[in-house]
């Protein structure tokens, strides 16, 4: 990302076709923001600006949350079956578009291609799961709870809902959200990154070709100022959040001092246990990709890796020999193993992290700093292996988001089961190993609350819930899974009777044999 603030003034950006400004997306028209500045959208595999994203403010917020809740009556009111086609209807379409949207993703993010593509098809997977709310938001009945008297819990939608999302996976993260809370009856405002406003807006092309009402997805472009607004706002029943944990524990706090519905995923750190009968080429590719995949830019990305006994002596050589063979590049580029890292800031921290490994005793096994044949211009980081990492170091401390693979080496799996659950964040692990009595032993004492087997990315398909815990999560109902439906409805227990049906169930006493 760029990082000058200008104030807005589009006139002195008129005729440079790079310097378009985005819109607002409100009541399914596109409006300019009253915002107070402008950021540049860059491509981050060389510093080409793309757009220029507004600001902002609370007063565009209100816009897009009164929009919400004018829609919602109507949208609320029809049939469920109905609100479901347009779930099916954008799912055809990110099916028809994937290479534009995993274009639109390399172009302001920078993955490689083959990444952005996976990362429309979980989004693709969570719309599919999304299409099954008319079966998961059934409530229950009870008949009989006193003679003639049934109580039902049925599930009605919250109201409007917000989403606040990070940079780093722009299709896929917004989609946790949208598909649920529309499907069940609320109507939705997204503020995407400031980052990575491109793929967002393109999602709001498309809900318009499938014909969505205007107003029950919203689009707000910007940054801090933008979240307050949305924080603040009576009008938004719940809030959704995914980003760092400091930002994670704020927003949690703020939204749940105005009385919102919350759910904060924050970051990670995330470890990989290596056991001495790990089988050794499959552990060695899984690590690599789990670190170095997204230039290591995931909350489920290998951040640390820690070989237990003998595993030592079996991997590391083949993992230093593999790493150095991964190529960083332009995400276009089809011999790219990695793209570019978000911005020249996080470049900058990244560099820094790597040195102060080297300051405080670790030994640099693989040396990413400065990778050799990238592109002019562009935010590149190579793979790099930190060794003999000790867990007070910075590099064990703080999540990199970037592609460092900290190794610490220890003894026994007891030892690697401290170190793990000595971390505050708890989002993903994986153990390595063959033998089924020590991946029960880890799954069960691990304090994590996705947790890999042989699995170098422990991501929960959208089905279940992606189940963060300690400092990577705030909240009680997760994302996507059965928890999605929680989350977006609010249960309602109505207890009836009839008093034509007979005095205290009196029909069905006297008639129950002839029926
Ligand atoms: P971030 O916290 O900087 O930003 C996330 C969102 O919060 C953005 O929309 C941003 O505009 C907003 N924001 C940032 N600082 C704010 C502040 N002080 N006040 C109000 N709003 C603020 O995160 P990021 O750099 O975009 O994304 C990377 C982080 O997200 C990493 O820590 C990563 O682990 C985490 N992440 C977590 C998950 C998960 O499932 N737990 C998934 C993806 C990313």
């Amino acid at each position: 990302m760029t990082t000058q603030t200008e104030t807005l003034d589009p006139a002195a950006l008129a005729g440079k076709p790079e310097a378009r400004i985005l819109q607002n997306y409100v009541g399914g028209r596109w409006l300019s923001a009253q915002a107070s500045g402008l950021l540049d959208v860059t491509n981050p595999a060389n510093g080409q600006i793309l757009a220029r994203v507004p600001l902002s403010g609370k007063s565009d917020v209100d816009a897009a949350v009164a929009a919400a809740t004018a829609a919602l009556p109507d949208w609320r009111a029809r049939a469920i079956g109905e609100r479901t086609q347009f779930i099916y209807a954008l799912r055809e379409k990110y099916l028809q578009r994937i290479d534009e949207l995993a274009a639109s993703i390399t172009r302001e993010g920078g993955k490689v291609l083959s990444d952005a593509r996976a990362e429309v098809t979980r989004a693709i997977e969570v719309l599919e799961v999304a299409c099954s709310t008319p079966m998961s938001m059934q409530g229950r009945i009870l008949e009989g709870v006193s003679r003639g008297i049934n109580t039902e819990t049925i599930r009605q939608p919250v109201g409007v809902c917000a989403a606040i999302t990070p940079f780093n996976f722009p299709a896929m993260v917004p989609m946790w959200f949208l598909p649920f809370a529309i499907a069940c009856g609320n109507t939705f405002v997204l503020k995407p990154s400031e980052q990575v406003p491109l793929t967002s807006e393109l999602m709001c092309h498309i809900l318009g070709e499938i014909g969505l009402p205007g107003g029950v997805v919203n689009l707000v472009h910007g940054a801090h100022d933008a979240v307050n607004g949305i924080l603040d706002n009576p009008g938004i029943g719940a809030v959704s959040f995914v980003g760092s944990v400091n930002t994670a524990k704020y927003i949690y706090r703020r939204a749940a001092e105005n009385g919102k519905r919350v759910q904060a995923l924050g970051g990670a750190k995330n470890y990989l246990v290596v056991m001495p009968d790990a089988v050794v080429d499959k552990t060695v590719s899984n690590v690599l990709g789990s670190a170095f995949g997204n230039a290591g830019q995931r909350c489920m990305a290998g951040s640390v890796l820690v070989t237990v006994g003998s595993a030592q002596q079996a991997i590391m050589g083949r993992l230093k020999d593999e790493a150095e063979k991964l190529i960083a590049g332009d995400g276009t580029d089809p011999k790219a193993a990695l793209g570019p890292v978000i911005s020249p800031v996080a470049c900058s921290r990244i560099r820094e992290c790597i040195e102060s490994g080297v300051q405080e005793g670790a030994e640099l096994l693989v040396d990413g700093r400065r990778p050799k044949g990238v592109p002019a211009g562009g935010n590149f980081v190579g793979p790099t292996i930190l060794n003999h990492v000790k867990p007070e170091m910075r590099v064990a401390r703080e999540e990199i988001f970037g592609p460092v693979l900290s190794v610490m080496h220890v003894d026994t799996l007891d030892e690697a089961i401290a170190l793990v659950n000595r971390d505050p964040r708890g989002n993903g692990t994986s153990i390595f190993t063959e033998n089924g009595a020590a991946v029960r032993e880890y799954s069960r004492r691990i304090e994590v609350g996705m947790v890999g087997v042989n699995i170098g990315v422990a991501a929960s398909p959208a089905y279940f819930p992606f189940s963060g815990w300690k400092d990577s999560f705030f909240g009680d109902l997760h994302v996507h899974g059965w928890d999605a439906v929680e989350f977006f409805t609010r249960k309602k227990t109505v207890t009836s009777r009839f008093f034509s049906a007979g005095e205290t169930g009196k029909y069905f006493v006297e008639q129950g044999d002839k029926h």
